[in-house]
């Protein structure tokens, strides 16, 4: 076959394949190929954004690597594939908690010329993942300008309170009132406000994530996979244990010593606030349930939760914010820094004023500082869906998701699994 003719044949089939391609990316059930067989499976194609193709490009260069196989889920997760689509870019980066160990012991980070930094990559695509799947979309904008969020959040639930109890009871300082809130702000009006805005707050980051889920993991779940996973990703997420460097010794902070201490901080954090949310189920039961009112003794069991909870909730955030100060900013995105530490001092902000209102209950400061302390809550609740709170979630469907795929077959029989 002379030159020419051959060149247009392959040129033919080029055209060809790229028209197949294209029908399968617009979802095209039932469409035939080139050849005139059926396309079979129906697959979304979406473009990678800037920060996504970098993941993509890191992790290239890691599969060829494989060093840091052992750190944490993300690498082992990452051997399973050969290509890196939008879906697995936002899986892998969600599964990723910017530990650090794979930065400090590359051996072409920057000023190599491959310039891998995997922390950072990752940290620049979770923040487009939870914008991405944010519900309502438009708030999605609201993680670009995340400081300035919680800021506006927290002046608006102080004003709400500090005015609304001066509306209710007159000046806010005056005859202690034995510790009662309900003299001030009526049980049904904060049982009313705040159950809206939990529940708003937990149906928009449940279907923010079950979108993620959806796209993460199409068609990948068994249902046996599934139920053997659950348990294990549970206990992957209660322990945080790929903070513990994949070698016990913990992950980097400032430097290349590994350590333990974000793993210890994290929990004081996480069961402080799972302590405190314990507290007000416990006070919900005792109100409906067994007609009992606040205000409680010390000795009940919703205080003592509330205290643990608040004195957890002291200690974590304090320790993950001077721990945020002293991190190798070359690992981390610092335009997230108002997100991290906006949300770090809003936990920060709740417990001191909850512990506050404890200690002075009994006070003429109640009423104030009470409405101080509803603010507080009502902010972090309000901007839970919008703010550093989505990690924790997303981070728990990415580790369910590692955990399931690991008890399926490697189709590339290339994996270190
Ligand atoms: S982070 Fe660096 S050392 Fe680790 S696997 Fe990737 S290329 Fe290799
Ligand atoms: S920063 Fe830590 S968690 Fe993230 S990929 Fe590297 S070793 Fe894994």
């Amino acid at each position: 076959m002379p030159q020419a003719n051959r060149l247009e044949l392959i040129v033919q089939k080029l055209e060809a394949l790229a028209r197949d391609a294209q029908q399968l990316a617009s979802g095209g059930n039932g469409a035939h190929g080139a050849n005139g067989a059926p396309l079979q499976r129906a697959i979304r194609v979406l473009p990678l954004t800037e920060n996504e193709t970098e993941v993509a490009r890191q992790m290239q260069i890691c599969n060829a690597c494989r060093y840091c196989e052992g750190f944490c889920a993300v690498f082992p997760a990452m051997t399973r594939r050969l290509e890196f689509g939008k879906a697995d870019v936002n899986y892998l980066a969600n599964l990723c908690h910017n530990c650090g160990a794979c930065y400090h012991a590359c051996q072409y980070a920057p000023p190599h010329e491959f310039a891998v930094n995997v922390p950072q990559a990752m940290a620049k695509v979770r923040v487009e993942t939870y914008a991405e799947y944010a519900v309502p979309s438009f708030m999605g904008a609201l993680y670009r300008r995340n400081g300035l969020t919680l800021s506006l959040a927290l002046a608006f639930g102080l004003a709400l309170f500090l005015v609304l109890g001066i509306a209710l009871k007159g000046p806010l300082f005056g005859t202690p009132l034995a510790g009662n809130f309900y003299a001030i702000f009526p049980h049904n009006l904060l049982a009313l406000l705040f159950g809206v805005v939990f529940v708003l707050a937990v149906v928009s980051l449940g279907i923010g994530v079950a979108r993620f889920w959806k796209d993460a993991s199409a068609g990948a779940a068994s249902g046996a996979a599934a139920s053997g996973a659950i348990p294990e990703a549970t206990r992957n997420a209660l322990t945080l244990k790929y903070l513990d460097g994949g070698h016990g010794d913990g992950c980097n902070e400032a430097d290349d010593r590994f350590t333990l201490i974000r793993r210890r901080f994290h929990h004081f954090t996480f069961y402080g606030f799972m302590l405190c949310f314990a507290s007000t189920v416990v006070a919900t039961f005792y109100h409906y349930f067994l007609d009992l009112h606040a205000p409680y003794p010390f000795a009940s069991v919703p205080v003592l939760l509330g205290t643990l909870g608040g004195i957890g909730l002291l200690i974590g955030p304090a320790g993950l914010l001077w721990l945020n100060i002293r991190r190798d900013p070359a690992r981390g995105d610092a335009a997230q820094k108002p997100m991290d530490r906006g949300f770090i001092a809003l936990l920060l902000l709740t417990s001191a004023t909850g512990l506050a209102l404890l200690a002075w209950r009994d006070s003429a400061a109640l009423a104030w500082l009470l409405a101080v302390h509803l603010g507080v809550v009502l902010a972090l609740f309000a901007t839970l869906p919008y703010g550093k709170f989505a990690h924790g979630i997303y981070r728990c469907a990415a580790l369910l998701k590692s955990s399931i795929e690991k008890r399926q077959a490697n189709s590339l029989k290339l994996g270190s699994e």
